[in-house]
């Protein structure tokens, strides 16, 4: 999917009331905010709205309150956390679209932010419900979205709002599709995708895409053995999903059909169990992947594949990474999913993580500045990668 939306830098804001649709969903331990990574990422497009002298409305969710108001997930501790970050007071509405959101929104000047309560709070979010959409909407004179993490979902604030507000996206979402959107559209090739994480069953459409894009397609982590299986070998008491074998069988041709270099696991790090606790020591061993004996698991990549996938990532001119290539959460099993971020930190390629376990990798090992571009979103950049349509970004004007 390419898109060509209008931004913000496209559309006269000044004097405006501008609605916002973030993406605050933050996590949270005891009331504070253990990351404030979304709200640093969106401080951008709200800066650029509130020099330009625009009347600023922020709203997001936050948590599963299914349409009740759920303290737990007010978003006060966000309203606090945008004060300190802008320098300037950020007023958290009582409500989303009610008497007292109506009130703060009027008594905005130039310039000013307000922060509207919990989206999710009330029941026509998740529903989309128009009634809903229209009464935030006309809080506004402009929709600006820049939610990418909710840009997959048609909920009120991410799409519904736009069918009553001349709508645009902020700098978040224009990077989102301005890097994503070109890899998959006109990338520098050769272009390679590693996937990883548990099911096939997760990504089966984006196998399925992906294979019509790349020049190489990396399969590691849990969803391997499925395709292991398909190739014949024995995968142990590996990871496995029978209904998803025929399916492998069916890529594993198309690849070869297209033209397109199907890499798979040479080599796999197996142990007796899965680790219980997840991060619980544990004997392993390193064995071929057409050679894992019957009563042991695949758990992470071998040294020959770490070296393979790490090659085909350093020779890329595109790489486009989502999935773990084991599991991670155990040290001794995260040799694989380092090994693939360390490749991607050192290649010359223009590099792209999805959300998720995968982007969190990089920034953990300190990698996340020498990535292109790390997605802000899991699911929404899995849609993106699937070829389907985002409806928070659909919506939106063509330039
Ligand atoms: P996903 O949510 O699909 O991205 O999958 C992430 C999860 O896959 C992580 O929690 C990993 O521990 C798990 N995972 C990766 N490789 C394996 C494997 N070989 N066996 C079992 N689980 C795995």
């Amino acid at each position: 999917m390419t898109y060509n939306k209008k931004n913000i830098e496209d559309i006269e804001v000044a004097g405006k009331r501008v609605l916002v649709r973030c993406d605050f969903n933050v996590p949270l331990k005891d009331g504070v905010i253990t990351s404030d990574k979304r709200i640093v990422e969106a401080l951008p497009t709200i800066r650029y709205l509130m020099d330009k002298g625009a009347k600023v409305i922020l709203c997001s969710h936050m948590g599963k309150p299914k349409g009740a108001v759920v303290a737990k997930y007010s978003l006060a501790p966000v309203a606090a956390r945008l004060t300190e970050l802008l320098g300037k007071k950020i007023e958290l509405a009582a409500d989303t679209v009610g008497a007292d959101a109506k009130a703060k929104v009027a008594a905005l000047k130039d310039g000013e932010a307000v922060l509207l309560e919990n989206t999710r709070f009330d029941i026509g979010e998740e529903k989309n419900n128009p009634e809903f959409a229209k009464e935030m909407a006309s809080l506004a004179e402009i929709f600006v979205n820049d939610a990418f993490g909710a840009a997959h979902r048609a909920h009120a604030s991410t799409a519904g709002v736009a069918d009553h507000l001349p709508a645009v996206c902020g700098y978040l979402i224009q990077k989102e599709i301005s890097v994503m959107g070109k890899a998959l559209a006109d990338p520098e090739r050769p272009f390679v995708a590693i996937l990883g994480g548990a099911k096939v069953s997760d990504k089966l459409n984006v196998i399925n895409n992906l294979l019509t894009k790349v020049d190489t397609l990396i399969i590691g982590g849990g969803m391997a053995y499925t395709f292991l299986a398909a190739k014949g070998y024995g995968i142990g008491s590996s990871l496995f999903d029978e209904t998803k074998v025929d399916y492998c069988r069916e890529m594993i041709e198309k690849a070869e059909k297209n033209g397109v270099k199907l890499l798979l696991p040479v080599d796999t790090v197996v142990a007796k169990s899965f680790p219980d606790p997840i991060d619980a020591e544990l004997e392993v061993k390193t064995v071929a992947a057409n050679e894992i004996p019957a009563d042991m698991m695949g758990l992470d990549i071998g040294e020959k594949t770490r070296e393979l996938f790490a090659d085909a990532a350093k020779n890329a001119k595109t790489v486009v990474w989502n999935g773990p290539m084991g599991v991670f959460e155990n040290p001794t099993l995260a040799k694989g999913t380092i090994a693939v971020a360390k490749a991607l930190a050192e290649s010359e390629a223009i590099t792209i993580v999805g959300g998720g376990d995968s982007a969190a990798a990089c920034e953990q090992l300190g990698f996340a500045s020498k990535i292109t571009h790390i997605s802000t979103g899991g699911g929404a950049s899995l849609e993106f990668l699937e070829g389907l349509e985002l409806p928070g970004i659909a919506c939106l004007m063509d330039k």
